[in-house]
């Protein structure tokens, strides 16, 4: 997690990962959604049918810009959208943005901020971001002016027992006990997997489709529940694929698959 300060705190230390993802999902959100409220009360402000309103919004800009930090409160958040300038121009003035062109500016660059973390394999290198971006989140949408770019994942939209719900947010966001997440925090120095003789880093990839303790195959193929649908649906080293399945059983996989290495991960601790 070297490189994910802000998500130093999904490391299994005592928060709640339930908690965690559903801010994060916000977060992930409210940049897109809270700004372009704020715009449309601007434009709401310079466009009301009172003068007293506009004369007061137009005396709090003049009164405003004499601030010496005016400038990183309302301005610099244009910082980086294609029409900046011109957002920053028509602040300036007290005149109404175009809307459509700002959330699309704002969406497009959201988007790319994950542009970074699109690239290189989680496997050549250690970040949650990438792991998070590339493995475990919904492919995102085009930046359009109708809807946001990012998906809700599904089981967010089930009504499952807490305890499932909280598995598979922890999964998604590294906050289990695999050793890849482990050794950040423990004195163990290997990320691989000490459960079965595959060589591999115990990863999200690896207990998915690589680990062969016996537990674990049961589970995938021989389990009285079976999962196999999942297996035989999704490809065998696909992670995107395996975890974007409109199944429902793949919660209560997660949920088994992440209670096993966190059972075995504390009695070899
Ligand atoms: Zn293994």
């Amino acid at each position: 997690m070297a490189d994910d300060s802000a998500q130093e705190d999904f490391d299994g230390q005592g928060h709640n990962p339930l908690m965690v993802h559903h801010v994060q999902v916000w977060l992930r959100e409210s940049r897109v959604q809270l700004v372009p409220a704020a715009a449309r009360l601007y434009n709401a402000l310079t466009q009301s049918i009172s003068s007293t309103v506009r004369k007061i919004l137009q005396a709090d800009m003049q009164v405003s810009s004499q601030w010496d930090d005016w400038s990183s409160h309302t301005l610099s958040p244009m910082n980086g959208l294609t029409q900046s300038y011109l957002f920053k121009g028509r602040l300036l003035k007290c005149e109404p943005i175009d809307l459509g062109r700002f959330v699309v500016d704002l969406r497009e660059r959201h988007l790319n901020y994950w542009t970074a973390y699109s690239d290189i394999h989680p496997r050549e290198r250690k970040s949650n971001r990438s792991t998070c971006h590339q493995w475990c989140a919904l492919p995102t949408k085009r930046a359009l002016v109708t809807h946001s770019p990012y998906t809700l994942p599904r089981y967010m939209l089930l009504d499952l027992p807490h305890d499932i719900i909280r598995s598979v947010a922890r999964f998604r966001l590294c906050a289990h006990t695999l050793r890849i997440e482990t050794l950040t925090w423990t004195h163990n120095t290997s990320p691989t997997c000490d459960l079965c003789n595959a060589h591999d880093v115990q990863d999200e990839q690896h207990v998915l489709f690589y680990c062969t303790h016996p537990h674990v195959v049961s589970l995938q193929r021989t389990s009285s529940i079976s999962y196999a649908s999942l297996f035989s649906s999704a490809g065998l080293n696909n992670v995107p694929a395996f975890l974007g399945q409109e199944n429902n059983e793949l919660c209560f996989f997660l949920h088994a698959l992440i209670g096993f290495y966190e059972q075995a991960s504390s009695r070899t601790s």
